[in-house]
């Protein structure tokens, strides 16, 4: 009994092994069959990264205007589920400038579930647009027949280059304006204007007024006048002017301006040009007791000199300058620089030449002011005729010059010195510094202004100005250079 009882309970033992081992080989064999189905799953399904590239791959964007990137989209995909998408986040790095000619890419990237996936766009930035111009019109605007076309303006602009307007090429015919003009990249814009033509009246207006007073002088500047037609066009350069002002005669005179135009048609214009004196200057005579010594014919080789004694003595002098020794002309500016007064006398000092005309006066007395600007910076208005005002040589070459001279440079605002102590260094006889020194002094007692001749062309007469000063500074004179207003010691004029 206790055997059969045993032998049974083995056999259940048994049995339930064997149950126990078919139990893991069918979990073993599911497991298996399962990890096969999950591999052919993921192998049969293809899962991975899509990226959609919208619009072109290759686009051309141009330049200096924006561009607007179309876009990607990317998103994850696979074979089962009838490729169901999930969008996943997408990057996008895009290096793009319009301002720039040149290649660009645009790079687009995801990365979802350990799968990645990029793609490119490639954007040329290319100038294509050519230059605009723009042509301005004023209205009413019709050219003139006689002055021809008179350009009403252009622009011209470009979208990548900007204002192009200075590079614009103009070319003119007879009835048309053509305008080109290129960009950077080389695109060409051409324009043409047609030039419409008119005729109109036309009209002059004087600047200045019709009716003038001016000062006499050498010249006369006219103020001024415009011409135009009623569209605008300058016709200044077609003005007839008639008449004559003689600038340094008084009186009155007229000038008559008339333009004409395609049609024969006239507009005209007068002026009348009074030619009055320039104000004489009031003269002022000096309280103290005063030399004004004055030095003719000069500069020269004494000249240098002359300025070291004046200069020690801290006194001042006036020289009538001419052209004689032009080696020296440096002294004029030197004289002038130290305080001294400078005035015309002549550039020749040839009575023949100076005094042949009244034009011939003027001709010799202009070219040596223009050489006294030349070492002064400035223009001198005072002068002293060549042989005084009461010269009577010049009656053998004009007669009556001195009386006109004398007059019309007054007008003209000039002012003209003689003397009244000669130290008799040209004509007077004294030949040695003694005699001009005293005789300096024996006339210096007479007045109280004294406007005495000497030659710094004469070494002896030079030689007497330090005995002069010295002799002046201690009788009570001073010495002064001379100036409009001051006294002229003018001489009755003989001719
Ligand atoms: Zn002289």
């Amino acid at each position: 009994m206790k055997q059969t009882k045993a032998r049974k309970t083995d056999r259940l033992k048994q049995k339930k092994a064997v149950r126990k081992k078919k139990g893991l080989v069918i979990a073993l064999m599911t497991l298996i069959y399962l990890v096969i189905v999950a591999a052919a799953a993921v192998i049969i399904d293809d899962r991975h990264i899509e990226i959609t590239v919208f619009g072109d791959e290759d686009m051309l964007a141009e330049a200096g205007e924006s561009f607007a990137d179309p876009g990607a989209e990317a998103f994850l995909t696979g074979n089962l589920f009838g490729r169901a998408k999930k969008p996943v986040e997408m990057h996008v790095e895009s290096g793009v400038d319009t301002a720039r000619i040149g290649d660009y890419t645009i790079k687009y990237s995801a990365e979802a579930f350990g799968r990645s996936a990029e793609s490119y766009r490639r954007v040329r930035v290319r100038d294509t647009t050519p230059p605009v111009i723009t042509l301005n019109r004023e209205e009413g605007y019709l050219a003139s027949w006689l002055v021809g076309y008179t350009e009403e303006g252009y622009t011209a602009l470009d979208s990548f280059d900007g204002d192009l307007t200075d590079k614009v090429i103009r070319t003119e015919t007879g009835d048309a304006v053509y305008y080109s003009v290129a960009d950077s990249a080389g695109n060409e814009t051409k324009v043409e204007r047609v030039i419409e033509y008119g005729i109109s009246e036309p009209m002059i207006r004087l600047t200045g007024g019709e009716t003038i007073d001016v000062g006499a002088d050498f010249t006369f500047t006219d103020p001024g006048y415009e011409a135009t037609d009623e569209s605008g066009n300058d016709l200044t350069s077609y003005v007839q002017v008639t008449g004559k002002v003689v600038p340094n005669k008084l009186g009155s005179y007229v000038l008559n301006y008339t333009i004409m135009n395609e049609r024969g048609e006239t507009a005209s214009a007068s002026r009348t040009v009074n030619v009055v004196a320039q104000p004489v200057p009031e003269t002022i005579m000096p309280e103290q007791k005063t030399i004004y010594l004055t030095f003719d014919d000069g500069p020269s080789a004494y000249t240098d000199s002359l300025l070291d004694t004046l200069a020690r003595y801290g006194a001042k002098a006036t020289f009538f300058v001419t052209n004689l020794d032009p080696d020296y002309v440096d002294c004029i500016g030197r004289a002038f620089r130290e305080g001294h007064a400078i005035g015309v006398h002549t550039l020749t000092h040839d009575y023949y030449t100076v005094y042949s005309s009244d034009q011939a006066f003027y001709d010799d007395f202009l070219a040596m002011e223009e050489i006294i600007y030349r070492q002064t910076g400035s223009y001198t208005r005072l002068f002293r005729f060549p042989g005084g005002s009461s010269n009577t040589v010049s009656r053998n070459y004009n007669y009556g010059i001195m009386t006109r001279l004398a007059q019309s440079m007054t007008e003209m605002g000039y002012v003209y010195f003689d003397w009244n102590v000669d130290s008799g260094d040209a004509l007077g006889g004294a030949k040695s510094s003694y005699e001009v020194a005293n005789n300096v002094a024996t006339g210096c007692l007479e007045h109280t202004a004294n406007v005495v001749l000497q030659h710094d062309t004469k070494a002896f007469s030079v030689q007497a100005v330090e005995n002069i000063l010295r002799w002046g500074r201690n009788n009570g004179y001073v010495f002064e250079a001379l100036n409009e207003n001051c006294f002229t010691a003018h001489h009755d004029i003989a001719n």
